[in-house]
């Protein structure tokens, strides 16, 4: 009998995590900062092209025959730019750590089949793209050196520019972490 279990968006972000950190500790010097998510999808075999996407995309991956592309719009700021490659690998790594997988079963991108991350889809809540973002943030901010900042009382601009993206992605991880409240 195949009994389908319901993951809740607990689930997919504490998946999303650990699979960043899986990710930093196989892919990035631990504690090197900021993080370079497009070394990390290219170590990890992922083809990576600027390309003119039009108005409305940050992003996409296409799977091939072994591996995935990457396209990044070249009209987005770099902090920007640098979350959106950090989310299309967050796609990425969730296919090809399938067998982690709890709840629900992924297999590898297709050929030609893939994401396409629209500007305006930005919050849609399908789970993959729950765990694409949270993954993203996880990538770019790690917890550990997040609230270190945070608690020597940095404000979210200088950790913005400590962790290169935008000071909107820092205030919506401090908020998922918890850390919103400032005395
Ligand atoms: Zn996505």
């Amino acid at each position: 009998m195949n009994e389908n279990k319901v993951m809740t968006y607990g689930d997919a972000r504490k998946i999303a995590r650990e699979l960043a950190e899986d990710t930093l500790r196989n892919y990035w010097t631990p504690g090197k900062f900021p993080v370079d998510p497009i070394k990390i999808a290219t170590a990890a075999g992922v083809e990576v092209y600027d390309s003119q996407l039009g108005t409305d995309l940050w992003g996409m991956l296409v799977g091939g025959d072994n591996s995935a592309t990457m396209y990044l719009d070249i009209d987005q700021p770099s902090s920007r730019k640098r979350f959106s490659a950090a989310h299309e690998l967050g796609h990425y790594m969730t296919h090809a750590s399938a067998d982690s997988f709890d709840g629900f079963t992924v297999k590898p991108i297709g050929s030609g089949e893939g994401y396409i991350d629209a500007r305006s889809d930005e919050n849609r809540g399908n789970v993959f793209e729950v765990i694409a973002n949270e993954f993203a943030g996880s990538l770019l901010m790690p917890e550990k050196k997040f609230r270190e900042l945070k608690e020597s009382g940095n404000s979210d601009i200088d950790i913005a520019n400590f962790f290169k993206v935008s000071v909107d992605a820092v205030s919506y991880r401090s908020k998922l972490l918890g850390l919103t409240c400032t005395p």
